[in-house]
Formats: structure tokens, sequence, C-alpha cells
């Protein structure tokens, strides 16, 4: 049947799809990205599709598999041959958690779309509360962890002190221990798909599209199989991103920095100079060398940070890169980079 012909694997490049109407519009979409979780992807599936099964809502599941080196790849084409709500992205490597979550909103079709991780620890059972929410007329519903379970101290405590910091210094208003679980509306995720910033931290940009906001709260699961994808790395750099895409605060600080080590220096100077009428050469190389360049490169690493992130909106290069997509009816590439 036509279904079944539309349900073999596309490539973004054949022709054939020509034949087909575009995808079907559905209510909800569902976007989850995964790297590496050929353990527990088969299970996430499957109490996703529960909790949908449960609900009357067309839905379309897409999952985003940003480079996996297991057998995730395989395990979700599985899937995706036999159920045609499931549609799959596989990026050309590994590009990151942010990266993928936007490959899934720009090839999203619902009305709403919800973003989940792969791994369980976001329960697929608040979607049902999101959808009463966005039903009542919020426009983005964010997931607030009351408690996060199984994770190391070390996590929760960077955690914790990220989103304090970031909340302090940034000049919108960004949710504290709000992750990337969310429903945003329909108008809300085209917003998002017209920003083309290469430095993404999605949770910020959806507090600066701002709309009518509304929280969920829950209790974040400990991770059903397998190890957290995030590492130290990942972590600092999705926290310096956000940091510099919606704060300038740390070039003020550098600023302050700068200031206040001048007029240190000048009192130091003048101190010395009236205490002791004379000031020996070593003392005075001493006390340039330690405090004035030490400020000079830590304003030089704030500023490098910014003019790297400048660099890179320069070049302009694509997001993402998709090898190929499957379960699509009509593959779309949305994004003209
Ligand atoms: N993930 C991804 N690309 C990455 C790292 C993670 O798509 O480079 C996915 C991962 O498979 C999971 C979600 O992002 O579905 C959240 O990652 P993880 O659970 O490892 O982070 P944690 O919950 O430990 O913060
Ligand atoms: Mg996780």
């Amino acid at each position: 049947s036509d279904d079944v012909f539309a349900r073999t694997i596309t490539q973004s490049t054949t022709n054939q799809v020509h034949a087909f109407a575009a995808d079907v519009p559905v209510q909800l979409s569902i976007v989850v990205p995964v790297y590496n979780e050929e353990e527990i992807i088969e299970e996430t599936y499957l109490r996703i599709k529960n909790v949908m099964e449960s609900t009357n809502e067309s839905y379309e599941l897409l999952f985003v598999n940003d480079g996996s080196r297991d057998g995730t790849a395989i395990r979700l084409h599985q899937i995706c041959v036999k159920d045609q709500h499931v549609k799959i992205i596989n990026f050309s490597r590994n590009f990151g958690h942010q990266f993928a979550i936007s490959a899934g909103m720009e090839h999203a079709t619902g009305d709403a779309v919800v973003v989940m991780d792969g791994d369980l620890q976001d329960p697929p059972e608040l979607i049902i509360t999101m959808m009463e929410k966005w039903r009542q007329g919020y426009q983005v519903v964010y997931a607030k962890r009351l408690q996060r379970k199984g994770e190391t101290m070390f996590k929760k405590w960077t955690a914790s002190v990220f989103y304090r910091v970031l909340h302090r210094i940034t000049d919108v208003e960004i949710p504290v221990d709000t992750g990337d679980f969310r429903l945003v509306d329909r108008k809300v995720c085209d917003v998002l798909n017209l920003m083309e910033e290469k430095h993404r931290f999605i949770r910020g940009m959806v507090s600066w599209a701002g709309f009518r906001q509304t929280a969920v709260e829950y209790v974040r699961d400990s991770r059903q199989a397998g190890q957290t994808k995030y590492s130290a790395k990942k972590m600092l750099k999705l926290s310096m991103d956000a940091i510099t895409s919606f704060s300038h605060f740390p070039v003020k600080l550098a600023a302050y920095i700068g200031a206040l080590s001048l007029f240190a220096g000048l009192v130091y100077l003048f101190s010395i100079l009236i205490l002791y009428r004379t000031i020996s050469s070593v003392e005075l190389l001493t006390f340039v060398v330690f405090i004035l360049c030490g400020c000079i490169l830590a304003c030089m690493g704030v500023l490098g940070g910014y003019v790297r992130r400048i660099y890179d909106e320069v070049k302009g290069r694509p997001l993402y890169l998709i090898d190929s997509l499957e379960g699509f009816i009509t593959p779309q590439v949305n994004h003209d980079c």
C-alpha cells in the first residue's frame, strides 16, 4: 500500500517522495534526542507510546539520533518500520544535545511540541498534564524538578549553583531547576526555529521568547539504564554558552576588576610614597607583574569568550548535518542553511 511505500527509508535527496502530500499534521510532536542509548531506547519508546495511546491525540514521535556509535540507529530503525508514528533524524556525527533538540523542532509538525530526554529521567506521563495546561491556553509548559533522583552529589550541586548564578546574572528570567523537558506551542516552536544562533541554550531562548509560560512540577527519576551522556566538558560548554548568550555580566565584571586593580595600584603607590618617600623597583615590579597582568589576562579571557562566539556566528555554518531521515512521508528540510 501507499503507506508501506511511504514508510520505506527515504533519503533527503530521493525524489520518490514528491508523489506524496506533505506530512499529515499532527496534534503533538514528541522530540527525543538520543546519543548512545541502545539499552533504553526500546523502553522509552514503549512508555511514550503507552501514554500517547491512552489519549486520543494524533502524534508523531521524533527521535533525533545524535551520531550514536552503538546500536541505537538499528534499534530505532526497527521501531520505525513497525510504527508509523515514529520518525528518525540521523545526524552525521555527534553534534550535541541542544542541536539535536533544534533539529527535532525544525522537523516537527505538531501544534504542540514536547521535548524530552531519551533515558526516562523525564516521565512521559507528565505529557498529559502538559497538554492540559496547553489546552488552558499556555504556550510554554516547562517541567520544574522538585527533586533529582540517582544523580551524583557533584551533578546536583553544580547544577543547583549554575541555575542560581545564571538566574542572578542574566537579563531574561530563566526559571531555576528546569531542564529542556517542556511543551511549546507551534508559535513558540516557529520562533525558536528562526533563531539562528550557533551556541544554543534552548531553555534561555524559550524564556527570551516570552509568551504565556507556566510550570508543572515533577520528581526527576534516575536514569533507567546506561551512563550520563553529559560529560563534565559538555556541562561546562553548556553553562558557558548559557552565560555568554544571556548575560553581559562577565564583560562588566572584567571591566570592574580592571578599574578596581587600577585604583588599588594607585592607592598602594601613593601610600608607599607617602610613608617611605621611596619605593624599591623590585617592589614596584612585583606588584605590576602579579596584579596587573592577572587582571589583563582575566579581561582578555572574558573578551575572548565572546569574540570566539562572534567568530562562530560569522562563520555561518549549519547547526547540524543530517545523514538520513526515516519514516517521513516528505523529508522536509526546513532550515535553509
Ligand atoms: N544527548 C544527546 N547528545 C549528547 C548528549 C546527550 O542527544 O551529546 C541526549 C541523551 O541521549 C539523553 C539526553 O540528551 O537523551 C540527556 O542526556 P543525559 O541523560 O546524558 O544528561 P543528564 O540527564 O545526565 O543531564
Ligand atoms: Mg539523563
